[in-house]
């Protein structure tokens, strides 16, 4: 007998098709819905509450975006796309069976989501090229650093950081 397998859903609350901003070449970015760190500062308040944005079947959401050759991979963003480890990692394995990388960007830290118990979060990870990690802190702010906002987040290269067992800096 087939298992039974609830269908994911995702509650995203936005979609930016060509992007240069977040990450390296264009990029799709995913922003999700949900985020509970609260970062004094952080420029997607809209982004926290769990009952805003939009509800998609991830069926649904995959035939939205457009995929095309100029496209160098996709960015995970929010919110927090580690509230929704399940969703965001069926997206980040499309993306990554058809050879783009994936960029996610998470005010956990890269130490807290290793000692996470949850296989959906290390699922997450294992389709994830760069992860953008820690909270955005205004005192640490930084503008001229490529690709995050303060000074305390790291551009870390998961892959690898997990087959060195140890943080690797893309
Ligand atoms: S983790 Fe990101 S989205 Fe969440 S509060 Fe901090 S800066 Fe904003």
């Amino acid at each position: 007998m087939k298992e039974f397998e609830p269908e994911i859903t995702a509650r995203i609350a936005g979609i930016v098709d060509e992007s240069v901003s977040d990450g390296p070449g264009v990029r799709i970015v995913v922003f999700f819905q949900g985020c509970r760190h609260h970062c004094p500062g952080c420029h997607n308040p809209h982004t926290w509450d769990f009952d805003h944005g939009s509800i998609y079947r991830i069926p649904e959401l995959l035939t939205r975006f457009e995929i095309s050759p100029l496209i160098q991979g996709v960015t995970l963003s929010g919110g927090d796309p580690f509230y929704q480890p399940q969703a965001a990692a069926r997206i980040a394995e499309e993306f990554h069976k058809l050879n783009k990388d994936v960029w996610i960007y998470t005010g956990f830290t890269w130490e807290a989501l290793m000692n996470a118990e949850d296989r959906a979060v290390s699922a997450l990870l294992s389709w994830c090229d760069v992860l953008v990690d820690g909270p955005f802190l205004q005192e640490q702010r930084s503008p001229e650093l490529p690709f995050r906002g303060s000074r305390n987040q790291r551009l870390i290269d998961v892959r690898q950081s997990l087959r060195n067992h140890a943080l690797t800096e893309w």
